[in-house]
């Protein structure tokens, strides 16, 4: 049993180590938060953390929010909840995944219709940076294009950030919905940004992380699950 083998260990440590810190030393089990910030975490929210909250603490760590010091104010944790909230678990779980046949297929047009002009992107995506029809593989008045696992960008806008955060908004679309994804796009209709269901949520998520720089990547996010209530 991994709960005796543990104590067997805590037994053998110097007494003035303080247990608390030692986790994970069964190899199967998760490792376990941070009393200090467990307690935090209890006396701000009121009510105990789970394995998202930690997640998501963790990646606070890793990309410095507005604080004066670097740290998430209360504000800036509304903001990821809002985005989290967004693309919601459907979304969210198909990170780190590379998506089905049906998105294999639509990687391919998109391919295609960038020439073969691929550089690896985030999370298993290639990205091509190309111009507008006839010239390049991009419709007219439009900066981005995703098929599948592949994302088209007009050249001019190649360090738009929250662009790049829509267009991957889509590949997690793609990911979720796998062959049906087109079809279904398209009972929103084309160029809707405004009533498309997909489109909305990429402009939301491209608003959301235009407002918010600061803001960790999508693919950042480790999701085991949702926070607790
Ligand atoms: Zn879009």
């Amino acid at each position: 049993m991994i709960a005796t083998r543990n104590r067997v260990i805590f037994r053998a440590l110097p007494a003035s180590r303080p247990l608390v810190v030692r986790h994970d030393v069964g190899a199967s089990q998760p490792p376990t938060p941070d009393p200090d910030w467990v307690a935090d975490f209890r006396a701000t929210h009121g009510r105990d953390p789970n394995e998202q909250d930690w997640q998501d603490h963790l990646l606070s760590l890793r990309y410095p929010g507005t604080g004066p010091n670097g740290e998430w104010l209360e504000r800036d944790w509304q903001v990821y909840y809002r985005l989290v909230d967004l693309l919601g678990g459907d979304l969210l779980s198909q990170i780190g995944k590379p998506g089905g046949h049906g998105t294999g297929f639509y990687s391919g047009i998109g391919a295609f219709l960038a020439l073969w002009k691929l550089e690896p992107g985030p999370d298993g995506t290639r990205i091509a940076y190309v111009r507008n029809f006839p010239a390049g593989g991009i419709p007219p008045n439009t900066t981005g294009w995703t098929w599948g696992n592949t994302i088209l960008i007009l050249e001019g806008e190649r360090n738009n950030r929250p662009l790049l955060m829509h267009e991957y908004t889509h590949v997690l679309q793609y990911r979720h919905k796998g062959i049906g994804y087109v079809p279904n796009y398209l009972k929103g209709g084309l160029y809707n940004w405004d009533n498309n269901p997909y489109e909305q949520q990429g402009v939301e998520v491209q608003q959301i992380y235009e407002w918010n720089p600061w803001l960790p990547p999508i693919w950042e996010i480790v999701w085991v699950g949702g926070r607790s209530q």
